[in-house]
């Protein structure tokens, strides 16, 4: 039954990280905004283990309450561990929930209205197979919210595109599985990236301090490379207290969390006809360690100023929107398709190869290592990173990505 029927300029899908972005940037822009959201309260449901860079963190204006900082890498492969340290803190484990839900606030805060328990199950289109609004479920219920513009940051579940049949189902992707849990020993300080046959077949395991008691455990399984179900390796790592889960001691388990996260490069199209994809739902993801917020968050920002100077121009064809995709892919599309390269390479390395390639990453200063990590390559860095390293190792790591 259609019980309500509302009128906005924009109606953003999903309030994640892209789209309390958009719906921020757009209303400030002076546009009126519906941010319509399935869950009964933004990060409901925890899908992410949370790591992001501090100096993204400051640049979208994130209280330091809102994550842990880190600032020692430990990567261990089953016979060899390295330590990175740095003396200040560049990484940060959010608090997932404050963090999306200060983001929602933002958003609210600059007038956009949000919606939640509003599940979108059509969208609604003109005789173009444009989107002119979308149809929710809140309840027994049905809303139609009107629309001049739709962004999708409905994550990797990529509803409206889908739905207007203009994008397949992601075909390759990171399956995680991830514990928050209460440990006798954390080192807050400090991560762990754990690699090799046992921890993940076509992946890495994971330890996130989230404060001085509590971190996250979890695996991430590279899909279709490997049938592992990332819950049960989870399981048997807790259980068998692997590596260096063994020195936290007594684990309590306070939460589960599971998602899925695109890894299928920059392969779809951006911006339609009333339309743009944001975040998850574009494949906005750095492949090297499947991170996607701080994309998410930039970009939500930009596609929201974007689709609001289209709805006041009254032009909001694909032609007025390509800026969006212009930005986006001009800031990440190299260095996502250097990190594909790495990540193809690291999905196929045997236990000894890790040993090999941690020996490398122990070469790295902690700059070097998060600048890698994240992606943050240029072609001249590289070259210059490649020239400093004297060992061959290094600069054959380095030189797949110059390679690009
Ligand atoms: C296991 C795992 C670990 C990860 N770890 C990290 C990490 O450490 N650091 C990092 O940066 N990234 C990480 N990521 C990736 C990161 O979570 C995503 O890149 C990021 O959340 C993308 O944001 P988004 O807003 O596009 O999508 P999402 O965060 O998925 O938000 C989508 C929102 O849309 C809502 N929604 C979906 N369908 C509908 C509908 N039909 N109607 C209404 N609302 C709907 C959802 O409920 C959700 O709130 C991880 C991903 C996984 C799976």
């Amino acid at each position: 039954m259609l019980l309500n029927e509302y009128d906005f300029d924009l109606v953003i899908v999903g309030a994640g990280p892209a789209g309390s972005s958009a719906a921020f940037a757009a209303s400030n822009e002076g546009v009126s905004v519906a941010l319509l959201e399935k869950e009964e309260a933004v990060a409901e449901t925890v899908r992410t283990s949370g790591v992001t860079w501090i100096a993204d963190t400051k640049e979208f204006g994130i209280p330091e309450s809102c994550y842990n900082p880190i600032s020692n890498y430990s990567f261990c492969s089953p016979t060899k561990s390295v330590t990175i340290s740095d003396n200040k803190p560049k990484a940060a484990v959010l608090d997932v929930r404050k963090t999306y839900r200060h983001l929602a606030e933002q958003a609210q805060n600059s007038g956009a209205k949000l919606f939640l328990n509003t599940n979108v199950t059509e969208i609604a289109t003109d005789n173009n197979n444009r989107p002119i609004g979308v149809i929710a479920k809140v309840s027994e219920s049905q809303v139609k919210f009107n629309a001049k513009m739709v962004i999708d940051c409905s994550g990797f579940q990529s509803v409206v595109v889908k739905s207007l049949g203009l994008a397949e189902q992601w075909s390759r992707f990171g399956a995680g599985a991830e514990y928050e849990v209460k440990v006798e020993n954390v080192q807050s300080d400090t991560w762990w990236l754990m690699v090799g046959e046992e921890y993940s077949p076509a992946g890495y395991a994971w330890i996130f301090p989230v404060s001085k008691d509590t971190v996250r455990i979890g695996v991430g399984v590279g899909k279709p490379e490997s049938d592992v179900d990332p819950t049960e390796r989870l399981d048997k790592l807790i259980e068998e207290k692997k590596g260096p889960i063994k020195d936290l001691g007594n684990i309590t388990k306070i939460e589960f969390h599971y998602g899925l996260i695109p890894n299928d490069g920059l392969s779809r199209k951006t911006v339609y006809d009333n339309l743009i994809l944001v975040g998850d739902s574009a494949g906005q993801a750095n492949p090297l360690v499947l991170e996607g917020i701080r994309y998410a968050i930039r970009f939500g920002r930009v596609a929201g100023r974007t689709a609001a100077e289209a709805i006041k121009s009254g032009d909001t064809t694909q032609k007025s929107l390509e800026g969006y995709e212009k930005i986006w892919k001009k800031a990440i599309e190299s260095k996502i398709k250097s990190a594909s390269k790495i990540q193809s390479r690291w999905i196929g390395l045997t236990d000894e190869e890790w040993e090999k390639e941690l020996e490398v990453i122990s070469e790295l200063s902690a700059d070097e290592f998060l600048d890698f990590i994240r992606a943050d390559f240029s072609v001249s860095s590289i070259v210059r990173l490649a020239t400093h390293h004297p060992k061959l190792a290094v600069r054959q790591l380095f030189n797949i990505v110059k390679g690009s």
